[in-house]
């Protein structure tokens, strides 16, 4: 998976926009995806700075591309918060939502893959 961009609805100061993309960079660390500063050091940098007190007042999200299990092709996710993006990237397979759907159904008849594993799709959340 593979940050996109991040949306940030409201009017906050560059430093603000700023602190917000080192909130949500990822790293990859032996083919594991991960953020490069963990909430502990993110609050030990910031706490009691105006920049989080900003924050506070505004919402913002990540959206990510995800390369589907089955068909391979790629979709977006939103990704509001790093549960999200851990129940994502921490997933087995990833599916898109029509690949998700069809292999339920053949599978419910006998006929679908068995995914033994943790499986996230575009609908599943
Ligand atoms: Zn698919």
């Amino acid at each position: 998976m593979k940050q996109k961009e991040i949306i940030i609805n409201g009017k906050l100061s560059i430093d603000a926009i700023e602190m917000i993309h080192e909130y949500f960079k990822n790293h990859t660390v032996n083919g594991i995806e991960e953020f490069v500063m963990s909430e502990k050091e993110f609050l030990d940098k910031y706490k009691g700075t105006y920049c989080l007190n900003e924050w506070s007042t505004i919402k913002q999200y990540a959206i990510y591309t995800i390369d589907c299990f089955m068909c391979f092709k790629s979709y977006d996710v939103i990704i509001e918060s790093r549960e999200k993006f851990y129940t994502y990237a921490e997933a087995d397979y990833r599916l898109c939502g029509k690949c998700f759907d069809t292999n339920n159904k053949l599978y419910h008849s006998g006929l679908g893959l068995h995914l033994a594993g943790d499986i996230v799709s575009q609908k599943s959340h």
